[in-house]
């Protein structure tokens, strides 16, 4: 056993579970880069721990090079929130600090990016006399553009002083005139303009949230697009800069725009610093650092901007709670959701959540006191809202997947100038099928589940048994040949459109279509001026804007919610709905939705026709806890993929029994360990994909169950190509 003196634990941006024992002289403080030999290599590390007792003897124990910085990279409590992620979504510590680390800093480079450079003039400079430089013309010039203003200027502000403008910088620099420094962020741009006439329900909720500035509280926002939300966000991020602390504000993926970061730099009067993944590496690092100086005093960005090391930070907003892209699904599969409400209460300040219509774990966090609810039930805009019509496709059928009657509705628009948004929801990945005579489904004789369309193979599949059968064209029921695949794409209803009413603009928005936020921009852009009269989409344009001019909003195939395999497809698809009822009209042009489908008696529409969100969550909550589903219970998702088929079966398989003998020795009698299925995307760039579904009622014992389970899947041997991993929480089961 080793003892005392100072050890340090590192972590290391591999993926790798533990950390590292070092030693050190004098100890380094928590959350400070190092530099570390490993094996004959020399690595960049992060100090997670300090230890007075190494596993290792004390002899073995290898010392830390050096230390990086001067001042920790990140802060103690953020250090801490890291730790928990790798504990409750069991990922590798290494993972993790890799993930929440920029390149750069992750490599050893300094933690301050470079920056260009302003120009301001020094204390002598300020006193010094024009007319001492009459005989440099140049010199004078740059230095009368100086005088004229108080703040410091970047270079292409002097680039009309003359050709020689930087030569004459340099020798004024010489004579003490003027001085350098970084430019780490625009400078204040103007006055607050924050709207002073709040609505009665934004100004209580301001109140509200004011009271609890300095603890931590979880605020639930809860109001419909245009209701204010956001300028309740504002009004309380102004009083949080006030006091001089930071702000972040976390937004889904596509949400984040340029309009949001200008409408908040104008209601601050302060520049905005962004983090998503449309920025380049540097970009990224510059928005960190800034962070971490305390120089950002308002940061926009997606799920990762979670981890940005703020030096004083004192109020989190996550906008559009309930959207999915919080989640991560690759490599470390966190939620930023809980994230950032581990890191509010960690680090002891407000969060809060905004949508109109929240996730169901949200709503059962506030029902269970856990979150305060602020209703904004008005719009600020007075627009009302729209009136939702239901279309019976088992009467109404029209063989492209657009009915006769919606066809009619958008003509309509077209003629008296007005758009019309489609929108389709590409949840649930696969296809079922359907007779459209008498509304049989095909079930699998097994089993009763139904039987779901996969592309790999043509075939019918049973997600339960895994039998297969051949597509069928004619319904064994009434034997009509009206058998369909239930399950029409962006592009084919553009193809439809496009025939069904010549002439008419159609413009197609969707990720094949619509790659960058520019694109995107450019699009929004040719929406506004009234380029477009048709929109058809996909989620893209659920989010985060605003079309004043659509008056009618179509959506298609909702039912593929009603057959998914995943419990939060009926969730998601009333969510998005709403989202998007709510995107159209203004107070003299109400927006009217319609909605194509199969089922208009489920209690379901009843809820979304009342614009009623909440009695929907009533009635969803119900279902899960019957079924014992999140919030009700946590779920775990293990998921394999091989090249060769059969090979990510074997895998869960042998990780299946494994848990099994796990519960039985631990006497675990709360874990629940479900069948091995193939994943319903069955084939993803030819890897082979299944998964298994593990849940437990409550944590403590899934977690005591995933700590002795974890250890035993690294052991198992991978065959092949064999990748697997583990999602905690899930929330795609796709
Ligand atoms: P949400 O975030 O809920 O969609 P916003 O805060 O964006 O709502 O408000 C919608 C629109 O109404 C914006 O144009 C905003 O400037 C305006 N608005 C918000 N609050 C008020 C208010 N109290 N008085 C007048 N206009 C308001
Ligand atoms: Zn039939
Ligand atoms: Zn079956």
């Amino acid at each position: 056993m080793g003892q005392l003196s100072s050890i340090v634990r590192v972590a290391l941006p591999i993926r790798h579970w533990s950390l590292f024992d070092y030693r050190c002289e004098p100890v380094i403080e928590i959350g400070t880069r190092v530099l570390v030999p490993f094996g004959r290599r020399k690595m960049v590390g992060i100090v997670i721990e300090h230890a007075e007792y190494s596993d290792l003897p004390l002899d073995r124990l290898r010392y830390i090079d050096t230390a990086l910085d001067s001042i920790p990279a990140l802060s103690a409590s953020l250090v801490e929130t890291l730790k928990w992620i790798a504990r409750y979504y069991q990922q590798p510590i290494g993972d993790v600090i890799s993930t929440a680390l920029p390149k750069a800093v992750r490599r050893g480079r300094p933690l301050q990016p470079k920056f260009g450079v302003v120009y301001r003039l020094t204390e002598a400079g300020l006193e010094a006399d024009t007319e001492s430089l009459s005989r440099a013309p140049v010199q004078k010039a740059v230095f009368e553009v100086l005088k004229n203003v108080s703040e410091p200027l970047g270079p292409q502000a002097f680039e009309h002083a003359g050709r020689s403008w930087k030569g004459a910088l340099k020798a004024l620099e010489t004579r003490g005139y003027v001085k350098t420094e970084p430019r780490f962020i625009e400078p204040e741009l103007h006055e607050q303009q924050l709207i002073d006439d709040l609505m009665p329900q934004q100004a209580q909720a301001r109140a509200t949230i004011l009271q609890s500035l300095d603890k931590h509280q979880c605020f639930l926002i809860q109001g419909v697009t245009g209701s204010g939300k956001t300028e309740v966000y504002l009004h309380v991020i102004s009083k949080v800069l006030e006091a001089g602390g930071q702000a972040l504000m976390l937004v889904p993926e596509i949400g984040l725009s340029p309009q949001l970061e200008q409408r908040v730099q104008h209601a601050l009067g302060v520049a905005v610093t962004s983090y998503h993944s449309g920025l380049t590496d540097k970009q990224r690092h510059k928005s960190w650092w800034l962070a971490l100086s305390g120089a950002a005093k308002v940061v926009i960005g997606t799920r990762s901007a979670v981890f940005l090391p703020f030096r004083n930070l004192k109020v989190i907003v996550l906008d559009e709670e309930h959207d999915t892209s919080f989640k991560q699904q690759e490599r470390v599969r966190y939620h930023a959701r809980s994230v950032a409400l581990h890191r509010a209460a960690q680090e002891k300040f407000p969060i809060i959540f905004g949508t109109a219509t929240p996730s169901l774990e949200t709503v059962h966090a506030a029902r269970a006191g856990r979150a305060q609810t602020l209703l904004l039930p008005e719009r600020a805009t007075r627009a009302p809202m729209p009136t939702v019509n239901l279309i019976d496709l088992g009467r109404d059928y029209s063989r492209d997947g657009l009915t006769v009657r919606l066809l009619d509705e958008i003509r309509n628009r077209i003629m008296a100038g007005e758009q019309s948004l489609i929108f389709i929801n590409r949840r649930g990945f696969a296809p079922v099928v359907v007779c459209l005579t008498c509304q049989w489904t095909a079930i699998c004789p097994n089993c009763d589940s139904r039987l779901i369309y996969h592309h790999s193979d043509n075939r019918l599949h049973c997600h339960l048994c895994m039998q297969r059968s051949a597509l069928i064209s004619q319904c064994p029921q009434c034997l009509s040949d009206q058998v369909q695949l239930l399950g029409v794409g962006t592009q084919r209803v553009e193809e439809v459109l496009q025939r069904a009413i010549p002439g008419a603009r159609v413009m197609r928005i969707d990720r094949d279509t619509t790659q960058s936020y520019s694109e995107f921009e450019r699009k929004l852009k040719r929406i506004q001026d009234g380029d477009v009269d048709i929109l058809v989409g996909t989620q893209m344009l659920s989010k985060g804007h605003h079309f004043p001019n659509v008056t009618l909003v179509g959506i298609l195939n909702v039912d593929q919610g009603f057959y998914s395999m995943d419990f939060r497809a009926m969730e998601h698809l009333v969510q998005q709905v709403l989202q998007v009822a709510g995107r159209a009209g203004r107070a003299e042009k109400p927006g009217e939705v319609y909605i194509q489908t199969m089922h208009p008696d489920s209690a379901y529409f009843d809820c979304i026709r009342q614009h009623d969100y909440l009695s929907f969550a009533d009635l969803e909550l119900m279902q899960r806890r019957k079924a014992v589903q999140p919030p009700f219970s946590r779920y775990v998702l293990l998921r394999s993929n091989s090249l060769k088929p059969g090979q990510e079966i074997e895998y869960l398989r042998q990780a299946r029994s494994i848990a099994r003998s796990i519960v039985q020795k631990q006497g675990n009698s709360q874990v629940r360990v479900f069948d091995i299925v193939q994943s319903p995307i069955q084939k993803i760039s030819n890897r082979f994909r299944a998964q298994l579904l593990l849940g437990s009622v409550a944590y403590t014992p899934l977690k005591q169950f995933l700590d002795a389970w974890i250890p035993q899947l690294e052991k198992i041997p991978k065959k092949g190509k064999l990748r697997w991993n583990l999602d905690v929480d899930p929330v795609d089961f796709s």
